[in-house]
């Protein structure tokens, strides 16, 4: 019920992000909380693939320098894993690719600047699917990550990495990107807290670009409190990108108290269409029940509605996703970023070809040539101009919903839902290599997750539990969706914060190394 196994906000779990930073601030090392970090990642990674790269002595030295107290801020000594599509100065960004293997930034993206001004250690950066083009990290030529609750299954993706270093204690929270799904989908694969905030809401500056009206970055974490804070760190204006949005950043996102206070006369819409008791794995229902009944008890009110144009997400997103891609990875020329072919033989076109040719994989080509052919003259219309129609009556959908008008921050009641619940994905962690040579039953993993991004609305998956062993299965995570409006990250997160209290502490996998 509601509030026997609610977690107190004066008391966060010690692994979570603020009762970690809240032991050091009370005097606990640090330094050693780094090493002992790092000792877990060398045990255990080899076997996960959860990192692509460990920034071991450079973390230990900002760790010292929290102990010496020249580092401080609301998230000082709180090793935080970057995703490999994020630029950053200490270390090389490969983007999960052949391509960029080895490619140093000079700079930092916006973000991870961002998190180490408040005194975070990025401790290191973390696998993912070839250009964050993936549902399971399988993509990435770097090798899969694993997940930690069965490593013969895979833990989604694209952010796959990011995830596993989570729910494997790797990290006490890790960065994502989401484009249609990537932060929210391994989340619930992962058994961890992964939020999708309003496009927007974070700066992409220092992000490689992937489908670029759709791109997101957002917080892994262990608790809704800890999503909270990491956003209130990363989110606000930014003038190194034009699309982040000038409004201020709620200081209650930083409070957990605030975050924990339960919202009174809470709406829930219950979309239809996202409720298929036929498409959704029989755990998923029940997790989406259990939730309904978790709100209920909380006095929410449950509503149903519908978001018609929901049905032609997948086949919209595929379209100006790729279209994006086919045009953002043009500049892997061989030129100016990254792989160059050896072979000198006859002229630019040529060493272009070889030099994408030997360095993309193959989804990566196939989304290439899938954009390409969408965008190309005779199929510009009938592709890609009519997906932008379609992407806005699938936004409008939201906005009847959220009874709000548009690109505006939430009027305090707009009389329509505060949040919506649906499952984040249809069943729990497939295999390995299950969905490889289908391409599509891949794209369907997105199917309750790309609508919020062709929307720009902000979506956090929260785990509900562990799905019982089946016949080939042990015991694996699953998580719901909450979906609300643009900008209204402050009562999303509040929504979640209900349904984490209510469900209590959340099993972690068993431990590797
Ligand atoms: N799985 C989706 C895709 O393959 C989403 C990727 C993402 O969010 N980066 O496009």
């Amino acid at each position: 019920m509601m509030t026997q196994d609610a977690t107190p906000p004066d008391a966060a779990p010690a692994d979570s992000v603020i009762g970690l930073r809240d032991a050091i601030a009370a005097g606990a090392s640090a330094r050693e909380g780094v090493a002992a970090l790092l000792g877990r990642i060398g045990a255990a990674n080899p076997e996960l693939n959860a990192y692509r790269e460990v920034y071991a002595e450079a973390a230990l030295a900002r760790a010292e320098a929290v102990d010496r107290g020249e580092r401080s801020g609301p998230l000082a000594g709180v090793p935080i894993a970057s995703k490999d599509v994020l630029c950053y100065d200490g270390g090389t960004t490969a983007c999960g690719s052949r391509m960029l293997r080895g490619h140093r930034s000079p700079f930092s993206a916006t973000c991870l600047a961002r998190l180490e001004a408040a005194g975070a250690i990025v401790v290191g950066t973390c696998n993912m699917d070839e250009f964050a083009l993936g549902s399971s990290t399988e993509t990435s030529a770097y090798g899969p990550s694993l997940n930690p609750w069965d490593t013969a299954r895979v833990p989604g993706g694209s952010s796959g990495g990011s995830a596993v270093a989570l729910a494997a204690g790797l990290c006490s929270a890790a960065l994502g990107t989401d484009t249609g799904g990537s932060i929210r989908q391994p989340a619930a694969l992962c058994g961890v807290v992964g939020l999708k905030p309003t496009y927007g809401r974070i700066s992409r500056h220092g992000l490689v670009a992937c489908a670029s009206s759709l791109d997101q970055v957002g917080p892994f974490t262990r608790t809704v409190a800890d999503a909270a804070l990491l956003l209130s760190v990363m989110a606000g204006d930014d003038p190194l990108d034009a699309t982040t949005a000038p409004l201020p950043v709620e200081p209650e996102l930083a409070d957990a108290e605030a975050i924990h206070r339960p919202i009174r006369g809470l709406r829930v819409g219950l979309p239809r269409q996202y409720l298929d008791a036929e498409a959704n794995h029989p755990a998923v229902q029940r997790a989406v029940e259990r939730a309904m009944g978790w709100f209920r008890d909380a006095g929410a009110e449950l509503v149903e509605v519908d978001l018609p144009h929901s049905r032609f997400g997948i086949p919209t997103y595929y379209v100006l996703m790729t279209a994006e891609v086919s045009s953002n990875l043009a500049r892997y020329d061989g030129v100016h970023f990254g792989h160059r072919s050896p072979e000198r033989t006859s002229g630019l076109d040529a060493m272009t070809r070889d030099s994408r040719g030997e360095a993309f994989g193959d989804e990566v080509k196939r989304r290439i040539m899938l954009g390409t052919y969408a965008l190309s003259s005779g199929y510009h219309d009938a592709l890609y101009e009519r997906a932008l129609r379609v992407r806005r009556l699938i936004a409008n959908d939201f906005h009847r919903v959220f009874g709000t008008g548009g690109f505006e921050p939430p009027a305090a009641s707009g009389g329509g839902c505060d949040v919506l619940l649906c499952p984040t994905t249809t069943g729990t962690a497939f295999k390995l290599g299950e969905k490889t040579d289908d391409p599509l039953s891949m794209y369907l993993n997105d199917i309750y997750t790309v609508n919020a991004n062709l929307a720009g609305i902000a979506g956090i998956s929260v785990p509900t539990g562990l799905a019982p062993a089946e016949e080939d299965a042990p015991e694996l995570p699953v998580g719901v969706q909450l979906i609300g409006p643009a900008f209204g990250e402050l009562r999303l997160l509040r929504a979640a914060a209900m349904l984490e209290a209510a469900r209590g502490p959340m099993p972690r996998p068993p431990a590797r190394g």
